[in-house]
């Protein structure tokens, strides 16, 4: 018999994401959501009125935004724009050497010309990209672990070369799936000259009134242009920018047990959108799903065979929690 523990609320597998808190059965984020009811909101944002108003840049931009081009990159920039009057925000990407979706295309450009400000896209050499990548997924099945942590660092360190003393993201995702306790406005990150703020801190975030927002701002998701219905995930709106993102998701799924479909379909259940049963059918439909596009995107930007790819999984692969199905799929051992 399968040992393993879910949540009672939300559904989410225990025990395996690295972080994840819990109490008496119900993981954090559950029990964070509660929390947010707590939370006085129109406290922060005027707190935030008056930081700006205290703040003072040597540069002629107000603040870096950190941003992908996706739902969350739209909602900051009006968010800032819109409640609070701010004029000049520098949008700041990095960029990964996957191949970008037409959406993701457009998105990007979107972001810059809708609000009518300047965006500052880095990227990395190719081969640095790709020699990091590929060391994160033989090393760990973490292949963009270096890559994320270059967008959170890229925008901080263009905000000092600018003389820029904010940095906004979006959600604090420590916060929003259980691996913190505390809703914390400001980024570890920051330090004395240079504060990075989670503007998901301020609002009572939740996917549905990002993508709202999003797409009063002209943001397109991967249904606009029919051209990709991406599998082993229950929505096309989100991480929708390169089309071998999705692998790096993924990941997670030999090591944890769950992936993108657990992450979403739980969010959903706690923000009211799913029931727990539901949750649950979708999760063991497909959280277990690579999507083979974006697996061959994979392979043919970091130059790996599908066979050699198969091998790395294999190795990392938990049996405690996974069996291997007729069609050689890894799937979870309590929906077998
Ligand atoms: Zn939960």
């Amino acid at each position: 018999m399968s040992t393993i523990r879910i949540c009672k609320k939300c559904g989410f597998i225990l025990g395996t994401r690295p972080g994840l808190l819990e109490q008496d059965g119900i993981c954090q984020a559950c029990l964070n959501i509660e929390e947010k009811k707590n939370i006085d909101f129109t406290a922060r944002q005027q707190w935030l009125s008056q930081y700006f108003k205290e703040s003072h840049n040597k540069s002629k931009y107000d603040c870096v935004v950190g941003v992908s081009g996706g739902k969350d990159s739209h909602m900051i920039v009006y968010r800032l724009m819109h409640d609070y009057g701010i004029k000049r925000p520098l949008l700041v990407s990095a960029v990964d050497e996957f191949t970008m979706t037409e959406a993701g295309k457009y998105n990007r450009d979107n972001i810059s010309r809708h609000f009518g400000i300047d965006h500052i896209q880095f990227r990395y050499s190719h081969d640095e990209f790709c020699e990091q990548a590929l060391a994160g997924f033989k090393g760990d099945l973490h292949p963009l672990r270096w890559f994320e942590e270059q967008c959170y660092k890229v925008p901080f360190e263009i905000a000092k070369n600018f003389g820029i003393n904010t940095v906004f993201m979006g959600e604090n995702s420590a916060f929003e799936y259980g691996s913190a306790k505390q809703l914390d406005i400001f980024c570890p990150l920051s330090d004395e000259e240079t504060k990075v703020i989670f503007l998901g801190a301020i609002y009572p975030y939740s996917i549905a009134d990002s993508l709202a927002i999003a797409k009063q701002c002209g943001f397109r998701d991967l249904t606009y242009y029919n051209e990709w219905y991406r599998q082993g995930t229950i929505e096309q709106y989100a991480q929708i920018d390169s089309i071998a993102y999705l692998v790096h998701i993924w990941c997670k799924f030999p090591k944890f047990g769950f992936q993108r479909v657990s992450d979403i379909a739980c969010r959903h259940v706690r923000e009211g959108l799913l029931t727990k049963e539901q949750a649950l059918q979708l999760i063991q439909d497909r959280d277990y799903i690579l999507d083979p596009a974006a697996k061959a995107d994979f392979c043919r930007t970091l130059e790996i065979s599908n066979q050699y790819f198969d091998d790395i999984v294999e190795k990392h692969a938990n049996y405690n929690l996974l069996y291997k199905d007729c069609n050689n799929n890894l799937r979870r051992l309590d929906f077998k």
